[in-house]
């Protein structure tokens, strides 16, 4: 029997299809049957407070235990080529809550019929036309591999199925930028003022990490709108790694870094700077410490990995000392996050921590924020208007909350 070149095949489907000049449209104050590929296609302050909105009623019917039925008789489609636990429960559950059929896949590396060599065009035909879906959630190993499934999905069925990007090579994760971001939002006072000052340290592999892009993609765009809003805000952006993981290395890092740094008609915009370690001034200045695993799966070479994956430890008592440097300069402690998961870069005991947010805060933000955004892509904007309208009013914790007030005020 001829011996069949499985390698080749699968190289050969990745190439045929083409994301030259695509991008997908973006959002410009309407998400409705669009995707999301990139946190580039967030554009305003308006789209993140609608987001927002949508996703405290989510928080609310989740918290409140209710059922909904939002989007009954839609499918949607989790398909997943590379390991994810927080990512694929919470599409999932968000899909599930919202009243949808799912179909989810897992290891679709291997299980899939990508690993035949079927390309990422043919395998979203193949979700389409087998389930009808109309949200197709992907991760994929490749960069581009989202924008392929989008411009596919642009190509056959236009408005009708809507792909979010799950996490996309070392590219983009904006459904966790946007998490991320709802959990700074909040862990600041929750008014978009309060980002005027506001400094983000991220730290360990921000060559790698899909999910610092994002992130500082998305709070370029927030400085912009705010200063577009008048308000005079300079977010500061520190990255801290070791040479190995400094995302300057590569060309594709120090374009990223330019374009956060200015904004498209040439004005400077936020501040970045790299650091090679963590010294009393930084830890002082930072409102939120963004720590990332350092990606084993990214390098070639063991000593390499080895020798910046022991660079950085947040241990109990180094965020001690920074939470009293904080409090010498008249701030509040530092938050903590992570997109998880976490191999031994934190140590256990700063779990505790009031400014702990990675368990407590991300991941149920994970759900809320991933529940608002299958609504928003998926439900035409006046029924969704006026469904959260309805849930507002209707809503259990809303009402015991109001009764408290209002014996409250009888003994007042
Ligand atoms: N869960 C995140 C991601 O998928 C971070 C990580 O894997 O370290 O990018």
């Amino acid at each position: 029997m001829a011996s069949v070149n499985i390698d080749a095949q699968v190289a050969a489907a990745k190439l045929e299809v083409s994301t030259e000049g695509y991008f997908p449209a973006p959002i410009k104050g309407e998400f409705y049957q669009k995707h999301l590929i990139s946190a580039e296609q967030l554009t305003s302050l308006g789209e993140l407070d609608e987001l927002f909105k949508v996703a405290a009623v989510m928080e609310d019917i989740v918290k409140g235990h209710r059922r909904v039925n939002l989007l009954a008789g839609q499918t949607a489609v989790v398909n997943f080529a590379q390991p994810s636990s927080r990512t694929f429960a919470s599409h999932v559950s968000a899909a599930l809550n919202l009243g949808m059929k799912v179909v989810a896949m897992q290891g679709a590396d291997a299980m899939s019929s990508f690993a035949k060599g079927e390309g990422i065009d043919d395998a979203l035909v193949a979700f389409y036309q087998t389930t009808g879906c109309s949200v197709l959630v992907q991760r994929h190993p490749e960069d581009n591999s989202a924008l392929i499934a989008a411009e596919a999905a642009d190509k056959y069925y236009s408005e009708k199925l809507s792909v979010i990007n799950g996490g996309s090579g070392k590219a983009e994760h904006p459904t966790q930028a946007l998490l991320d971001l709802r959990t700074i939002h909040k862990f600041l006072g929750g008014q978009w003022e309060n980002l005027q000052d506001f400094e983000l340290t991220c730290s360990g592999d921000p060559k790698n990490s899909r999910t610092i892009k994002s992130l500082c993609s998305l709070l370029a765009m927030v400085n912009r709108s705010l200063r577009e809003r008048g308000v005079e805000a300079n977010i500061k952006i520190n990255l801290v790694a070791p040479k190995e993981t400094r995302l300057s290395s590569t060309e594709e890092g120090r374009t990223l870094i330019d374009s956060w740094k200015s904004s498209p008609d040439g004005s400077p915009n936020l501040v970045v700077n790299e650091y090679a370690e963590f010294d009393d001034d930084l830890f002082t200045q930072t409102d939120v410490l963004y720590h990332t695993r350092v990606q084993s799966e990214w390098f070639e070479d063991q000593d390499e990995f080895d020798s910046a994956s022991s660079s950085f430890r947040l241990t109990r008592e180094l965020m001690d000392r920074a939470n009293a440097l904080r409090e010498q300069a008249g701030k509040k402690y530092i938050g903590v996050m992570h997109p998880l998961p976490r191999i031994n870069e934190i140590e256990r005991a700063v779990d505790g921590l009031p400014g702990s947010l990675y368990h407590n805060s991300q991941m149920p933000e994970g759900l809320y924020v991933r529940m608002a955004l299958i609504a928003l892509l998926r439900v035409p904007p006046g029924e969704l208007r006026f469904w959260m309208r309805r849930m507002e009013l209707t809503s259990p914790l809303k009402k015991l909350k109001d009764s408290l007030l209002r014996s409250a005020g009888r003994f007042l």
